[in-house]
């Protein structure tokens, strides 16, 4: 069975069970649980989890009024994770911040604060339903995530998503594609071209596990990492 580490937040448990459900062995790393490239050693792939924001410093600003910082130390954990996993093609599913790590790691930067800085914008900060459908997003067709999403949706091309983040990628870091927007054109998704399975979602896939919802996505990850392994 494929192992899949879960980069550790404080609420695991949907993740754990997206991971399981689509047949992967979920293992969760935290900050001081070992040097990133170890642990990344022994697993198959990686899942990067939602949190507060990333230190603006990492992309060269200065915080906004409301900047969050995640948990100490999560930031460069994250960072090295992120990293590690493209250098060596370990397969990523990237989750909110998650995928705004990974952008940062590559050398992206982001919107610090959707409501002040992004004219006309949806809501994108709806805590309820977890797992209930706060905006569409337009998915890109040729995508990855076109391709693994593409029976969940009835056009090909538009699904609606759940939407916890008041942050979201800016400029794409290079080597990355943008793969869904919502419609105010807040950047909901990014991959990497080519055979690696390097896919990110700003919204939370892992809060559907009990419809089955999304979860293309968690077997899409582990489909990859199987096939690393064999
Ligand atoms: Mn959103």
């Amino acid at each position: 069975m494929a192992k899949i580490a879960i980069g550790q937040n404080r609420k695991m448990e949907d993740y754990l069970e997206a991971v399981r459900r689509a047949g992967g062995d979920p293992i969760e790393v935290a900050v001081g649980s070992g040097a990133p490239e170890q642990l990344l050693a022994g697993v198959d792939g990686l899942v990067l989890t939602g949190g507060g924001d990333v230190d603006p410093a990492l992309y060269g600003e200065a915080p906004h009024e409301t900047f969050q910082a995640a948990e100490p130390g999560r930031d460069a954990f994250e960072i090295s994770l992120a990293r590690t996993a493209v250098t060596k093609g370990i397969p990523l599913l990237a989750i909110c911040r998650g995928m705004q790590v990974l952008n940062v790691a590559m050398g992206g930067t982001l919107v610090q604060d959707i409501p002040t800085q992004v004219a006309g914008a949806l809501h994108h900060s709806v805590p309820q339903q977890r797992a209930g459908h706060a905006h569409e997003v337009w998915v890109t067709s040729g995508s990855h995530l076109q391709a693994l999403l593409n029976d969940h949706m009835e056009d090909g091309e538009t699904c609606h998503v759940n939407s916890r983040h008041h942050q979201a990628v800016k400029d794409v870091a290079p080597g990355f594609e943008v793969t869904a927007t919502s419609p105010d054109g807040v950047i909901e998704a990014m991959e990497t071209p080519g055979p690696a399975f390097c896919v990110a979602v700003q919204w939370h896939p892992e809060n559907f596990w009990r419809t089955g919802e999304f979860r293309e996505l968690f077997e899409g990850l582990v489909r990859a990492a199987t096939a690393r392994t064999s």
